[in-house]
């Protein structure tokens, strides 16, 4: 049995309301001690989440504030205790006196997602769902968040989950064939087993490819403005910074004094690294600055090459083709389109799928900018919220089971004895048990909670 604990579960900064949210087996004497019901109800009579409207004092009897209360008895509550909430006024002054007082009823101040670790180990939420919460909070595209959501209702783990019965399955028959040792498996068994694990692999097999997509999602598409001096690269990106409509987060070491910017462009978020910027480091040798800066760009995903439509290409502008030609993704800009044209596209058509004219000075030709970035990324076939794996844990799990299950293909195909098969079936059984946490370390859940704010 745990103790009980409490936090704000709301931000630090003044808002409407602020609230106090408690768990453990004192929970609700917790608040019977410090809230008042108008009508002098007792918390012991409250309904499971319903509110009552009442006072909350501290231990002296001095009135906090007038607040709503809910309980929500255990198990079925967040966390499988019971549980309370108060909501304040949203003040932290108010909501820190609130708090104290909650302390001195008896409980303590909770750690980082302690309420979600005793989600999880109440058996409320499987892993990836007590996953999905932080996801959520900390996502940072409308798209992220969707597939947040997605995997707290259980996207994921209901897919995995699957495949784990039907291993367990597999399991039972090869067990049964180990036990008449003398009989054969018999052939149209074999082949039946075979094309039950062929079928797991690939369910598995297209949730890992989703990956790489799901790091986008996230993290960004790691992106970089290339071309020669005085192209406009620095323009673009203030124009970039200028133009973009979403709300920019300042995430420590990625603050706007640092070589990478993040941009929202429609859904996309872009890691971008200003090489225009490296450039002007000092360096002595200018020749080196375009292969400088290629070398920066080697780890984009997205170059986006900017060349002057006001003049042909140059050397220079060879050597930026060349560099762009080993990007997975590269878009031409062809910049000042304000002013007479003298570039011909013909010499760019073969190693650009799209290029776009824009004036970083009058913003002109942004918005198509954009609509290239959002098509290469958010373009690709619809994946169902949810599907898109964003945690490399899930993947590293997935990808164990998957090599242990790619082996006992082996093992049947070749017909060794089926306790081979056995014992690779067993692997990727667990490994898929420590994606949902059905068979996890201790310290690798209290790590995975660590992450998680206070309060949560
Ligand atoms: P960088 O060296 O590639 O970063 O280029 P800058 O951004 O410093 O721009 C070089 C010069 O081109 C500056 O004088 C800019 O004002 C000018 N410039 C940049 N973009 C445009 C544009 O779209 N139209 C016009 N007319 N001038 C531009």
């Amino acid at each position: 049995m745990w103790d009980t604990i409490a936090a704000i579960g709301t931000g630090e900064a003044l808002s409407a309301i602020g609230i106090i949210r408690m768990t453990g087996p004192e929970a609700l004497t917790v608040v019977e001690a410090v809230f008042t019901e108008q009508s002098g109800r007792s918390v012991a009579d409250f309904e499971n989440r319903k509110l009552y409207y009442g006072t909350l004092c501290d231990r002296e009897g001095a009135v906090l504030d007038r607040c709503l209360c809910f309980i929500s008895r255990g198990p079925h509550s967040y966390t499988g205790e019971d549980t309370a909430e108060l909501q304040c006024h949203g003040s932290p002054v108010v909501l820190r006196m609130a708090l104290e007082a909650v302390f001195a009823a008896g409980a303590r101040q909770a750690k980082a997602g302690e309420f979600t670790q005793r989600a999880f180990l109440n058996g409320r939420l499987d892993l990836t769902q007590a996953e999905a919460v932080i996801d959520l909070i900390s996502a940072e595209t409308a798209q992220a968040a969707k597939n947040a959501a997605g995997q707290l209702g259980r996207a994921v783990s209901g897919k995995t989950d699957q495949v784990y019965d039907g291993l367990r399955d597999l399991l039972a028959h090869f067990h049964a064939e180990l036990d008449y040792p003398e009989e054969d498996i018999e052939p149209f068994h074999l082949a039946e087993y075979a094309a039950h694990l062929a079928a797991y692999i690939k369910t598995l097999q297209s949730l890992t490819d989703t990956f790489r997509r799901g790091q986008i999602m996230t993290q960004g598409v790691p992106a970089a403005i290339l071309g020669r001096p005085n192209v406009g690269k620095s323009s673009l990106l203030n124009a970039l910074l200028g133009y973009e409509r979403a709300i920019v987060t300042e995430i420590p070491g990625t603050t706007r004094d640092t070589l990478e910017e993040r941009i929202t462009l429609g859904d996309t978020l872009l890691r971008l690294v200003d090489t225009a910027g490296l450039r002007e480091t000092g360096d002595p040798v200018e020749q080196l600055g375009v292969a400088r800066a290629v070398d920066a760009a080697a780890e984009a995903e997205l170059i986006l090459a900017v060349f002057d439509g006001t003049a042909p290409l140059t050397e220079e502008d060879q050597a930026v083709i060349q560099a762009v030609t080993q990007a997975p993704q590269a878009i031409a800009v062809i910049n000042k389109a304000d002013l007479p044209q003298q570039i011909d596209l013909a010499d760019l058509r073969p190693h650009f799928d799209r290029i776009i004219p824009l004036s970083a000075k009058t913003g002109a030709g942004l918005d198509a900018l954009e609509g290239a970035i959002s098509q290469i990324y958010t373009g690709a076939p619809p994946i169902p919220p949810g599907q898109i794996l964003t945690n490399a844990r899930h993947v590293d799990t997935v990808s164990r089971a998957l090599q242990h299950m790619h082996s006992a293909q082996e093992a049947m195909a070749q017909g060794i004895t089926p306790d081979a098969v056995l014992t690779e079936i067993e692997a990727a059984m667990a490994a898929l048990g420590e994606l949902t946490g059905r068979t996890i370390r201790e310290d690798v859940v209290t790590r995975i909670f660590e992450r998680f704010c206070v309060g949560k």
